[in-house]
């Protein structure tokens, strides 16, 4: 009797509260576009912590039934080095029985933050998630910050995961060996924002998968060590208008920051604390969130500045860019502990509510804050991000406005698997616990 070959699967995935991407398979070849075909999901999942205990109590128990309904025009299928069948998955947005989005599904949020800002402020947004990780225990000898021989130690890792990404279609950019230890980085090619928030999934499993195949151990979580270096996410942002034409920039204005901009980078720092808890949720990520980190800790809009919570990135003005298109501004206090979908809808909604309100841009600043007395940094609107998570729960929950984004079930959801979540770490924020956290991410 001949053995039988593997039949390749394709599995609708969605990536949730936890920040996890978690989804059902059937075969490939069964899949084709176009299809609405779907598979059944279950609501206490979203309930589900980092530690694989469902917070209890959840608003859902053990009733209901949901739907994956993939997204057919972001379907991903290609090779990892050292996979026996194909990556393929397909971004699916979890809908009820009848196909309506379900209220706690991050992917539908984003959609609909996205539809907003389009309708009422003509901007679409493009996006590009930057990714930093680490190697763990791998054992190789020691190497400089951004050294090109830290790179090569890892060879081919880089080319591989180069090449799995552009087999992907998620377009990498840069392949960088970064500052902390066996830390790298990898960007890629702004696009649409629901794509650069599915892309950020593709990026994170590629990488783990071709890790994994090697016997490596890489994680995304934003400490694997309390004294180490912080693995960031940083959002990067800019807008088109409704001809297409870039929305972000305007060199008449402090920054380059156009008047629309400006009120939507105003509206994500006025509710930035309560972002948080969305951007940076998980207990070790406020380890991340300290100063001297470049990863941000106040509220704080910077030109060109790596402390900054907002920074807007250099344009290059070697070889022919236009600066217009090439203008963008990225969001720091983000880490993998988070849903992209959910952490780049929160930013939009807080944009958006800038734009209604018509903020003026806030005031620009370099330096260090705690080199300031409080009436100082309360002109120029630094305020201390949360130092904790507890503290980021606290002030989503205070934050009429940012609670207001979410149906009532969604927030108890949200909070009720976070605070589980806590309870499940424990109150130390020691390596061990970074270790947990690099373990599942
Ligand atoms: N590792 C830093 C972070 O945690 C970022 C360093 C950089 O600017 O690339 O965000
Ligand atoms: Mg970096």
């Amino acid at each position: 009797m001949s053995e039988s070959v593997p039949e390749p699967l394709v599995t609708f995935v969605t990536t949730d509260y936890a920040g996890i991407t978690r989804g059902r398979s059937m075969a490939s070849a069964a899949y084709a576009p176009g299809q609405m075909k779907t598979l059944g999901w279950v609501p206490a999942n979203m309930s589900l912590t980092p530690f694989d205990l469902i917070a209890d109590p959840n608003p859902w128990g053990s009733s209901g039934d949901l739907r994956l309904l993939p997204d057919d025009t972001a379907h991903f299928r290609f090779a990892i080095e050292g996979s026996a069948t194909p990556l393929e998955i397909v971004m699916s947005d979890i809908v009820e029985l009848d196909g309506t989005p379900w209220v706690c599904c991050p992917r539908s949020f984003l959609k609909q933050a996205l539809a907003d800002l389009e309708r009422e402020a003509g901007l679409t947004m493009l996006a590009s998630f930057e990714h930093e990780f680490q190697m763990l225990d791998v054992g190789w000898p020691p190497a400089p910050a951004f050294a090109l021989q830290a790179q090569r130690r890892a060879d081919p890792f880089g080319p591989a995961l180069m090449a799995a990404l552009r087999d992907a279609g998620v377009a990498p950019e840069v392949f960088i060996p970064e500052y902390g230890k066996d830390q790298f980085e990898i960007t890629l090619t702004p696009a649409d924002a629901l794509a650069a928030a599915d892309r950020a999934v593709v990026l994170r499993e590629t990488v783990r998968e071709l890790s994994r195949n090697r016997g490596w151990h890489c994680s995304f979580a934003p400490k694997t060590a309390v004294d180490g270096v912080g693995n960031g996410v940083h959002i990067h942002f800019s807008f088109r208008d409704a001809s297409g034409a870039p929305a972000m920039h305007d060199a008449a204005r402090p920054g380059g920051v156009s008047a629309i901009a400006g009120s939507f980078v105003a509206g994500i720092l006025r509710h930035l604390p309560a972002l948080t808890a969305f951007t940076a949720p998980s207990p070790i990520s406020y380890l991340r969130l300290q100063p001297h980190h470049w990863s941000s800790s106040y509220t704080w809009f910077g030109d060109r500045d790596r402390e900054a919570s907002l920074r807007i990135c250099p344009v290059n003005r070697v070889g022919k860019t236009d600066p217009a298109k090439a203008f963008n501004i990225e969001y720091r206090p983000a880490d993998a502990t988070a849903c992209p979908h959910l952490a780049l809808g929160v930013m939009v909604r807080a944009g958006l509510e800038g734009i209604r309100q018509k903020l003026a841009a806030p005031p620009l600043f370099s330096g260090d804050p705690a080199s300031l007395d409080d009436g100082q940094r309360q002109a120029l609107g630094l305020k201390r991000l949360p130092q904790s998570l507890a503290e980021a729960l606290e002030t989503l929950l205070a934050d009429e406005t940012v609670r207001g984004w979410f149906a009532p079930v969604a927030v108890e959801t949200y909070v009720g698997m976070k605070r589980m979540e806590m309870k499940l770490a424990g109150d130390r924020l020691d390596d061990a616990l970074c270790r947990r956290y690099a373990e599942i991410y």
